[in-house]
């Protein structure tokens, strides 16, 4: 059984409209997601915040233990593998929060998944693809850093074994056609992380016309950074024991054949193409994603 469940939270407006879901801690560590929600939140309660038409989900602690434990997750990745199971292929913590929280994927319309990342770098969006209706969505966040293409980097990957680990949050909610994006915040402990999602589901409600709210609310002055779009082309999982040869940062530029981390028994990883680095996790554990890459599109 399963000891602590998400909670979940709706707001209906009376008009028609859309449902939006804002998700926050599908990984434990990172707390921007519920700081952001809880703030909204509140704000709603006050009556600052109307909600006018269509519906909105919150669910601040995806992953209740392992947002207590301050870890990434308990058992599994819940962001990987993520689709209901059979009762009796139920084995760890993570597949009884997947029942909880499929059922509320399948129901929306508009999916927002916030987190934060290790190495340092500012934020960005990770959206399926660069159609007119994924970036539209995705520019009214206020984050023009844009990276597309995630779940075919790691399905691609021959050291994926089961390639249904690509199936995460927002891949979930697209099989059941909704517009989905996940936004990093920035990294994991950055100051304004939370200011990042706080404005980001204002702007979320505004766009879809789902609440009223003053302009006051919003946040002016949130760090500017060069934007960019960005196609994620391969993955590498660290498979046994190895280290960076540097301290990469999150779209650090690669060249090919530079040497981005090398195993212990001297094998070396190099850079196949002229790119950048995405979602670099130098002190990942082994079996887990270590590095992506991708190339910069001139849009
Ligand atoms: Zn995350």
């Amino acid at each position: 059984m399963i000891d602590k469940k998400p909670e979940i939270f709706t707001f209906e407006g009376a008009g028609k409209g859309p449902v939006l879901t804002v998700f926050g801690a599908v990984h434990g560590n990172e707390k921007c997601g519920p700081q952001a929600i809880r703030r909204i939140m509140k704000l709603i309660e006050s009556g600052d915040i109307q909600v006018t038409a269509g519906k909105v989900v919150f669910v601040p602690v995806c992953n209740p233990r392992a947002y207590d434990g301050d870890v990434r997750f308990v058992e599994r990745n819940l962001n990987r593998f993520f689709y209901p199971k059979p009762k009796d292929e139920i084995t760890h913590y993570e597949d009884n929060l997947d029942l909880v929280l499929c059922p509320v994927v399948e129901k929306t319309d508009y999916l927002l998944d916030l987190h934060s990342y290790t190495s340092p770098g500012g934020a960005f969006i990770f959206l399926e693809d660069l159609s007119q209706k994924s970036v539209a969505f995705a520019e009214c966040l206020g984050v023009p850093r844009m990276v597309y293409g995630w779940a075919a980097a790691l399905s691609s990957n021959d050291e994926v074994i089961d390639k249904k680990q690509a199936m995460g949050t927002t891949e979930y909610a697209r099989e059941f056609g909704a517009l989905s994006l996940t936004l990093e915040c920035g990294q994991h402990k950055h100051p304004r992380a939370a200011d990042v999602g706080f404005q980001a589901i204002l702007n979320a409600l505004a766009f879809l016309k789902l609440a009223k709210f003053d302009d006051t609310l919003n946040i002016a002055d949130l760090p500017e950074e060069r934007s960019y779009k960005v196609k994620m082309r391969g993955s590498r999982l660290k498979l046994r024991d190895g280290d960076f040869t540097r301290d990469w940062k999150n779209m650090d530029p690669l060249k090919k054949g530079d040497v981005i981390a090398r195993y212990d028994d001297g094998e070396e990883i190099t850079a196949p193409e002229d790119g950048i680095i995405v979602l670099p996790k130098r002190d990942q554990q082994i079996g887990h994603e270590w590095f992506f890459w991708g190339v910069e599109e001139e849009v």
